[in-house]
This record gives structure tokens, sequence and C-alpha cells, in this order.
């Protein structure tokens, strides 16, 4: 199935000279989100993943599938003001001012083989974001998958040494 096919482009969107790749056809349509799933899923079928994690909003849209695909448990990450119970916290910066997570302090035990799971791989601000907070937790990270990586960014460089797996690749 040619996913890259239900991948709307928006040019200008949210400012003017951003390209933006809009996922909702994808996710509308019911064989491109099992089969996106399957292939964010596939290179960690057989690696034991005990949590995935995922950041708010669109990363909880693949992580709980991905989490039943691979028999592990879900575990939000999320912006504050959010999460009921203790927490850990990671503040980092912006383009434009800083921005924090969080999660839950028994969320991930120590040592738990943790895969992080994103709709999309910018800059890779968010993720490097959830990656220093798992570390707090002393999860031992699998690696980060991703629908969409925009490589042109650079962000997978930012989360070295971790494995970082995506479907499709744009330019
Ligand atoms: P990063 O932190 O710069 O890697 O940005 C990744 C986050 O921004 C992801 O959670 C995406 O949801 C969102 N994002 C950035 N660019 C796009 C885009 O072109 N399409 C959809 N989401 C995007």
């Amino acid at each position: 199935m040619d996913l890259r096919h239900h991948v709307r482009d928006i040019p200008d969107y949210p400012k003017p000279g951003i390209l933006f790749r809009d996922i909702t056809p994808l996710l509308a349509h019911p064989e491109a989100l099992t089969a996106s799933v399957e292939e964010m899923a596939k290179p960690f079928l057989d690696q034991k993943i005990d949590v995935v994690a995922a950041a708010e909003a669109r990363g909880f849209i693949f992580g709980t599938p991905l989490a039943m695909r691979l028999n592990a448990g879900f575990v939000p990450i999320r912006k504050p003001g959010k999460l009921p119970f203790d927490l850990h916290s990671f503040a980092y910066e912006l383009e434009y001012g800083s921005d924090e997570l969080q999660v839950h302090v028994d969320g991930i035990k120590p040592g738990q083989r943790v895969l992080i799971v994103d709709d999309l791989l910018a800059t890779g601000g968010t993720v490097e974001a959830c990656l220093r907070l798992l570390e707090k937790c002393d999860a031992e990270v699998v690696g980060c998958s991703f629908l969409i990586h925009l490589v042109a960014l650079g962000g997978e460089a930012r989360l070295s040494p971790y494995h970082v797996h995506s479907v499709l690749e744009y330019g």
C-alpha cells in the first residue's frame, strides 16, 4: 500500500514557507491506518517492549495502537497541569520561549524497555525532551518510531545514539 498517497501537502501552513504534511486523510482511511501502525511496529516486534511512551497530542494517536500491537503498556507524556500524580519534568527551549513535558514517576519502572512514538520527526525537539524525561526514569530506551521523518530538518542527530525508525521519509 502506498501510504504516501494518503498524506496531504498543505503549503504555507501554519506560516508562510512551511510545507505541512497533513496525516488526517491517512488516519481516516482504515487500511492506511492499520498499515501505518504495522509498519511503525515492525522493527520492534521481537524487541520485548514493556512500554510505549508518547507525547500529546498526536503521539497518542499512534502510541496506543502500537502498544497493543507490541503487547506493551502505554504511558502518556503530557504538558504541565494535565497529570494528577507525582511527576518527573523536563523543560526545554523552543525557537520562541520554552516548553515542558511531564510523566508520572511510577509510569515507567527503572530498567523497563521503552519505545517512544510520534507521528512525525521534524527538528527532533519534542522527542529529544521525551528521551531526557525517560532517562530520568532510568528507562531502557529501545528506540523511537515515527510515521514521517522530515529528513532535511536534521532531527535524527538530536536523538543519537538511539535507534530511529520511520515509515515515510520526505527530503
Ligand atoms: P519537532 O519537535 O520539531 O520534531 O516536531 C514534531 C512535532 O511537531 C510532531 O509532534 C508533529 O505533530 C508536529 N509537526 C511538525 N511539523 C509537522 C508537519 O509538517 N505535519 C504534521 N505535524 C507536524
